[in-house]
């Protein structure tokens, strides 16, 4: 990876999200990490991503709900490091319901921070992207971005406008040395997938057993979860020169999935 890039990665306290600020970190990248969680286990992440990399590590708690903390978060990164040149959106959250009893507040957070918090963190980083001719766009989609599954329609309709704004957004910048992808992961074993097990369960009247075996590793065919650091890897390589042509394309990681 090019040298002495900033990377900010929405999401990046847990699961994939913090896989890919290490990968980033571990390439060389000052890194700012986003998220909720614990402020002592944060800091410890923060600390312990600088000490072992030798780079610069900033965290922000931007919540992806709110327009204008994910543009200030933008600003505030480009005043401590003087760029960004990565960003990586990841944040996202899942409901798992039918459409007729889906609660709204909920279909309304997930297109917030699943859709509309990629175009806020990417309209804020653009102009800086274009002044200085080299940006990396990266927005963590989905299977679910190609494919449906039920009762997770605003997920799967969040994830579905990824794909179209990823493929938008490339083409806007295709001649400013500015690449827009997806990756879309299968099934990754993260807190996201561990936490709607009970509600598949309610949902599909399943025991949990059941729900792993025949409806989450039922959809991919190697039967195996993605890690996260496969696809941490996959976006280092994506915010690589090497993958300088690459861009407007949707990049499956989901052990055959959306091959059947
Ligand atoms: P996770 O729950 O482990 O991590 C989600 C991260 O987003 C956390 O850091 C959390 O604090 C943060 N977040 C949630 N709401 C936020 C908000 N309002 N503002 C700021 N940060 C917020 O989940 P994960 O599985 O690592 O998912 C990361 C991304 O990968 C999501 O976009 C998800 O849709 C996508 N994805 C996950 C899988 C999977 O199987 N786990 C598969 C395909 C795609």
């Amino acid at each position: 990876m090019p040298q002495d890039k900033t990377a900010v990665v929405t999401g990046s306290t847990s699961g994939i999200g913090l896989a890919i600020a290490r990968a980033l970190a571990g390439a060389g990248a000052n890194v700012v990490i986003n998220g909720f969680g614990d402020k002592a286990e944060i800091e410890q992440i923060r600390s312990s991503m600088e000490a072992e990399h030798g780079v610069s590590v900033a965290y922000d708690g931007a919540n992806m709900l709110k327009p204008q903390e994910i543009a200030d978060m933008i600003r505030a990164a480009e005043e401590r490091f003087g760029s960004v040149d990565i960003l990586v959106n990841n944040a996202g959250i899942q409901h798992v319901s039918p459409v007729d009893e889906f609660p709204d507040d909920k279909w309304d957070e997930i297109i917030a921070i699943n859709l509309s918090a990629t175009f806020h963190a990417t309209k804020a980083a653009l102009p800086g992207m274009k002044r200085r001719g080299w940006g990396r766009i990266v927005n963590t989609a989905s299977a679910h971005a190609l494919v449906a599954s039920p009762f997770k329609s605003a997920y799967v309709a969040a994830k579905h406008g990824i794909a179209g704004f990823t493929k938008s957004c490339a083409l806007e910048v295709a001649q400013q040395k500015i690449t827009v992808n997806a990756i879309c992961p299968g099934y990754v074993w993260t807190p996201l997938v561990e936490r709607q097990i009970p509600d598949t369960m309610k949902a599909r009247g399943m025991t949990e057993d059941e729900v792993k075996r025949d409806v989450i590793l039922a959809a991919q065919p190697t039967k195996e979860f993605v890690t996260p650091e496969q696809v941490a890897a996959l976006a280092v390589f994506l915010c690589s020169d090497a993958a300088a042509q690459i861009t407007g394309a949707m990049l499956s990681m989901d052990g055959g999935w959306t091959a059947a």
